[in-house]
């Protein structure tokens, strides 16, 4: 098959089924929903996988406590996840569950013999104690005041004969391959996190659970009496869902190695350690990059259910629609610092930048380019007018020209904004879309068009133009971030959402109600 060097492949974390998701898991579907439109603007050819990871003890536990059966359990909360995706509008190109005992378990069953035929397999008796949070053996240093820092809570003493997984075989390998940046982790202080884990050596990891003690999980190969370690189960999700280990395994070989695979920062040592181990093992090659989030806070404290600061993401969508929650994830959180939810916040930056900022300008502008052009907008000679910031600049010894919009959108806005999505800090491409809003009112500013009107039309149709031009690019910029928004906008300037080529002249339609309304 032929190496497909246009391709991008981008998976999320499967989301763990026994809670409902919060703004915080809303954030990392987001994420990775921005990159992958990006992408796909760039004509990448792009595969986007998200899903739910529906075994392990606390799931069959919570379903116990909501008296249900477990199937019937995670059935109802990958229904609600796919909702979530929904009204957030995540392009995803397959939900998996690992449940799915036709896309998933062949695979993962698959991958285990392959660890069993380069010999890293092996049974053990095993003491220790497990945070069924984490689904994780945690050791005693970790815990601190006897609790698991990550869940605060007390993890539960276990004594079993499991098979293990010679994990600490790959410890060098996997730091070589991290420190050569063959296996990118970003940020850098992700990447430093699990290079010192990496230096006190990784240990060999419990890789099965008795069947009695887990009730609910992929029988491990040739002994039905244990099921598969839920890690082990829910990473080998990012190939099982391409056709790993069943018949037809074409979008395997296209999509794999992962170009992104982006997760939380607290399940690094997962993706980072455990993935890469398996994968080697397995002799299958590793994904690109890892790129780790930061939590959301909400009002500055850390999401908990005990705390009562769980946001529901449906109640903000409901209320004030899917792209102004997207504009909120995407301008104000900062992806690899923990950033905050706070209502306050969405009011006051939805009412200063979508219905002032860009909801403003687009009324305006159309209003005049309708009122005084009947939507008609042409500047077929190619004049340009500089803003009148030039002035200030006396010190630039460029010329006027390079102060007119089409130049500075070509040699600022547009190096900045790509230069930003490219890094993933996306909320910094977006401050490079408000940059450009800001400008483009400053140029209505500057030139007053609903005074000129009176006395000079042929400028004014220039003027008009140009912001125009501008909001062609705010639109193609705001894409990836806000897709129904930059599609109206679109719409509005009287050209195509796909279009290449930038437009020479606007056919404007008239905007029947403003974009965004004002929240009292
Ligand atoms: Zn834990």
């Amino acid at each position: 098959m032929l190496k497909n060097n246009n391709k991008f492949y981008i998976t999320t974390a499967i989301l763990y089924s026994n809670a409902k998701a919060h703004i915080g898991h809303a954030y990392e579907f987001f994420l990775a929903d921005v990159i992958a439109r990006y992408q796909r603007l760039q004509e990448k050819d792009t595969y986007f996988l998200t899903g739910m990871d529906e075994h392990g003890l606390k799931i069959g536990r919570s379903a116990r406590e909501n008296n249900m059966e477990v199937q019937d359990f995670v059935d109802e909360m990958a229904e609600q996840a796919k909702e979530l995706h929904q009204l957030l509008n995540i392009s995803y190109n397959q939900f998996i569950r690992t449940s799915d005992k036709k896309i998933h378990w062949p695979g993962a069953q698959t991958l285990w013999k392959e660890l069993v035929s380069s010999n890293d397999i092996y049974k053990k008796k095993y003491n220790g104690l497990y945070c069924i949070g984490c689904e994780r053996f945690i050791t005693e240093k970790e815990l601190i005041n006897n609790k698991c820092p990550e869940h605060d809570k007390e993890p539960e003493n276990i004594e079993e004969e499991n098979y293990f997984f010679k994990l600490s075989k790959y410890n060098d390998q996997i730091k070589n391959l991290i420190k050569s940046n063959s296996l990118i982790i970003s940020p850098v202080s992700a990447r430093n996190e699990i290079l010192s884990l990496l230096e006190s050596g990784l240990e060999d990891v419990s890789f099965s659970r008795k069947k009695e003690s887990v009730l609910w999980g992929i029988p491990v190969p040739e002994d039905k009496t244990q099921l598969m370690y839920v890690w082990c189960d829910a990473l080998s999700n990012y190939i099982t869902a391409l056709g790993y280990g069943r018949k037809n395994e074409d979008n395997f070989k296209k999509f794999w190695p992962a170009d992104i695979q982006v997760i939380g920062k607290g399940i690094l040592r997962f993706h980072a350690g455990l993935w890469p181990g398996m994968l080697l093992s397995a002799g299958l090659p590793l994904p690109k990059e890892i790129l780790v989030h930061s939590y959301l806070t909400v009002n500055g404290k850390k999401i908990s259910k005990s705390i009562g600061n769980v946001i529901n993401p449906k109640e903000y969508i409901h209320k004030y629609g899917t792209d102004a929650v997207r504009y909120y994830l995407g301008r104000e959180i900062t992806p690899f610092e923990d950033g905050d939810f706070s209502k306050e916040k969405f009011i006051k930056t939805y009412n200063a930048n979508l219905a002032n900022g860009l909801g403003n300008l687009i009324s305006r502008i159309l209003k005049m380019a309708n009122d005084y052009f009947e939507g008609s907008v042409n500047n077929n000679d190619n004049v340009l007018i500089p803003t009148k910031r030039k002035k200030e600049a006396t010190k630039e010894k460029d010329s006027l020209e390079s102060w007119a919009i089409p130049y500075l959108i070509d040699n600022k806005f547009i190096p900045d904004y790509h230069g930003f999505m490219e890094k993933f800090e996306i909320n910094r491409a977006a401050d490079v879309i408000w940059k450009l809003i800001k400008e483009l009112d400053g140029y209505i500013t500057d030139y007053e068009p609903y005074k000129l009107i009176r006395t000079d039309k042929e400028k004014t149709e220039v003027i008009i133009w140009n912001v125009l031009y501008g909001l062609f690019f705010v639109g193609k910029f705001l894409g990836p971030f806000m897709p129904e928004i930059a599609e109206k906008i679109n719409n509005l300037l009287g050209v195509k959402f796909d279009t290449k080529n930038i437009p020479k002249s606007f056919k404007t339609n008239i905007l029947e109600k403003p974009l965004f309304k004002k929240i009292d």
